[in-house]
């Protein structure tokens, strides 16, 4: 049940948080519905979460438009975007989770039609797999979106490899945080860089100890 599911999410987000003294509220409950048909979108959004990711263009599109009725929903865009498709999605978002390459940046600079609120996804474990820019290159990256006014770097996004320890976890995610402030304290007008997205169904809890301000979890609200 996803209400079951959902209550069990909140809870540990609520117990997380308490650990480290954090405020419950100061972290935002990303719904990743990839796997999951409208029917089951609608019914996490009716239990109150308005934070909705999927991660194909197609897919996101058919939701947003079947939500009409829920406007207070934000749509976040998570995983590789292909710059062709940049164009039939980029207005339709609030938020895009995997910006990294300078030739992403500027067909959404060509294309947006608005501010788009994006995460700067850095590949902290250095998996060749994984999406991202290396931390060592992270801060030249943010210097090069600087004239790029239709970007807003919000913050910064990673994940954590498939089977990582908790000892990993700890030291990516206190990573990603240590570089969000660095970006933060550059003072660069288009990324204010407040925020930090990570965390997903298996390390979220991990992720909040460190810091994170937005979690994404989509298998933990759907399973069985
Ligand atoms: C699928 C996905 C998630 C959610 O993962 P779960 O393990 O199902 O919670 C989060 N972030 C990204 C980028 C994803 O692709």
């Amino acid at each position: 049940m996803i209400s079951d599911n959902l209550r069990k999410v909140r809870q540990e987000l609520q117990d997380s948080c308490a650990l480290v003294a954090r405020g419950a509220d100061e972290v935002t409950l990303v719904g990743v519905t990839k796997t999951v048909d409208l029917e089951q979108t609608i019914a996490l959004v009716k239990l109150g979460v308005t934070d909705i990711a999927e991660n194909r263009v197609d897919r996101l599109l058919a939701k947003k438009a079947a939500l009409q009725n829920f406007p207070e929903v934000k749509f976040h865009f998570i995983g590789n975007l292909q710059r062709r498709k940049v164009k039939s999605v980029i207005n339709e978002i609030d938020y895009f989770h995997a910006l990294d390459s300078l030739s992403l940046a500027n067909e959404i600079q060509k294309r947006a039609e608005h501010v788009i609120a994006c995460f700067v996804e850095v590949n902290i474990s250095g998996e060749t797999s994984k999406q991202g820019v290396s931390p060592e290159t992270l801060e030249s990256f943010i210097y090069a979106l600087k004239d790029l006014d239709k970007i807003c770097v919000v913050g910064l996004m990673t994940m954590a490899p498939l089977r990582s320890t908790p000892e990993e976890q700890h030291e990516i995610f206190s990573c990603l945080k240590k570089l969000q402030e660095k970006v933060a304290q550059l003072g660069q007008a288009n990324a204010p860089c407040q925020e930090t997205s990570m965390g997903m169904s298996n390390d979220f809890s991990v992720a909040v100890a460190e810091g994170a301000s937005y979690v994404r979890i989509g298998t933990a609200l759907f399973q069985e």
